[in-house]
């Protein structure tokens, strides 16, 4: 039996006429945690209107969305400052989520676009994600000889993967691994201390990485990252720095807009979008850091080069908007490629971690040893006038 035209128009009628009034599904609904903030995130099958209200006594937030769960989607357990989440439908059919919160806190929400990994996506911010409204101390007094602080910062996380290597390996959990036992290694050394962008599984936009580091008034950021290609025989690590003008080379360029996709990836809130200003008196006064974020690099590479392979023999440059910290020296490293087999496999282990981890801290130690910083407690060490203080009555030469 064939259809013509009107028929089938008239059948493709009464099948959009039999579909629920909700044809928007919501697939899952999950939470990651961070300190500053906690995300909850909605998988939607399309754009659907939704509602936020935030109501005291007790304290929680109750979502209503214009779109019915999927069959087997359940609640995710608690964490962060939400003590549960209960799922629910209204009378009309509305998904109503409702979150229990432990205190009072804002909450806000936005609809992320779908990107080449994630389809529509409503995200609920609880508390501030970014650092702008959060309220950060900066030391102004500092003592006589200060330690060196190294902002370490594992790239991606939360809702942003990173790469996936071809065994489910996630970049965002051995950098992470990686970044935590560089931090150990920076703490361990006298007169460095580390501070960590992020300390768990959650995203942190990219700008408010840099932020952090900052308001930390860090003297060097590094980027911890596991790089992935088609080709997986590829391997190696390769160190970045940032680029003014334009990419070594289109690999280097590709890389820079896969890193600086992690905002999209992420869902990162339309008001986190920075002003194109802002960004250029960024590049502007870039320019003094970049000499010292080469040196620096070229010391992580030559050491990564000791420990095994590296991809390219020079440090690397290209538009990484991470590395976009006014006079703080900054890199990209990329400790391997995930999307090969071997690497994989190695990037998953302790052993291998705490070796990347010890060749990025002996390159940190090197650079800031060959040109430490005025003021700082390495300067002493590396001038050698760090001395036990004169017992009394010993001042003779
Ligand atoms: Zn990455």
């Amino acid at each position: 039996m064939r259809f013509s035209p009107s028929r089938l128009a008239t059948l493709l009628l009464a099948i959009v006429w039999a579909l629920p009034a909700h044809a928007i599904e919501v697939h899952a609904v999950r939470l990651w945690a961070g300190p500053d903030s906690t995300r909850v995130v909605l998988d939607l099958s399309g754009s659907a209107p939704h509602s936020l209200l935030v109501l005291k006594n007790p304290d929680r937030v109750v979502l209503d969305v214009s779109a019915r769960l999927a069959s087997g989607s359940r609640a995710p357990p608690g964490a962060g400052v939400i003590k549960q989440v209960r799922l629910g439908r209204r009378p009309s059919g509305d998904l109503r989520i409702v979150f229990d919160l432990s205190r009072p806190i804002r909450a806000k929400s936005f609809l992320a676009s779908p990107n080449d990994r994630y389809g529509y996506r409503l995200v609920i911010d609880f508390g501030s994600p970014t650092s702008e409204d959060t309220p950060v101390k900066v030391e102004h007094a500092r003592p006589q000889a200060r330690d060196l602080i190294i902002a370490i910062d594992a790239g991606h996380g939360g809702e942003d993967p990173g790469a996936i290597g071809k065994n489910g390996t996630r970049e965002k959990d051995v950098v992470l691994a990686i970044a935590r036992v560089l931090a150990q290694r920076v703490d361990a050394e006298p007169g460095m201390k580390a501070v960590l962008t992020r300390n768990g599984d959650y995203f942190v936009p990219l700008r408010d990485r840099m932020r952090r580091a900052r308001a930390q008034q860090a003297d060097l950021f590094v980027s911890i990252h596991a790089d992935s290609i088609r080709d997986r025989s590829v391997d190696g690590s390769s160190v970045y720095i940032l680029s003014q003008r334009g990419a070594t080379d289109e690999a280097a360029r590709w890389l820079a807009e896969r890193e600086n996709a992690s905002d999209l990836i992420g869902g990162v809130s339309l008001e986190d979008k920075d002003d194109v200003l802002a960004s250029v008196l960024l590049d502007l006064s870039q320019s003094a850091s970049l000499s010292a974020s080469q040196a620096a690099a070229e010391h992580v590479l030559h050491q990564l080069n000791l420990v095994g392979e590296i991809r390219k023999p020079l440090v690397q440059q290209a538009r990484f908007v991470v590395l976009k910290s006014p006079d703080i020296p900054s890199m990209l490293v990329e400790t391997a490629y995930i999307s090969n087999p071997q690497e994989e496999q190695r990037l998953r282990g302790a052993a291998h971690q705490a070796k990347l981890a010890a060749a990025i801290h002996q390159g940190l130690r090197e650079y800031f040893y060959s040109d430490p910083p005025a003021g700082t407690r390495i300067a002493q060490l590396a001038a050698g006038t760090t001395r036990p203080a004169l017992a009394a009555g010993d001042s003779g030469g």
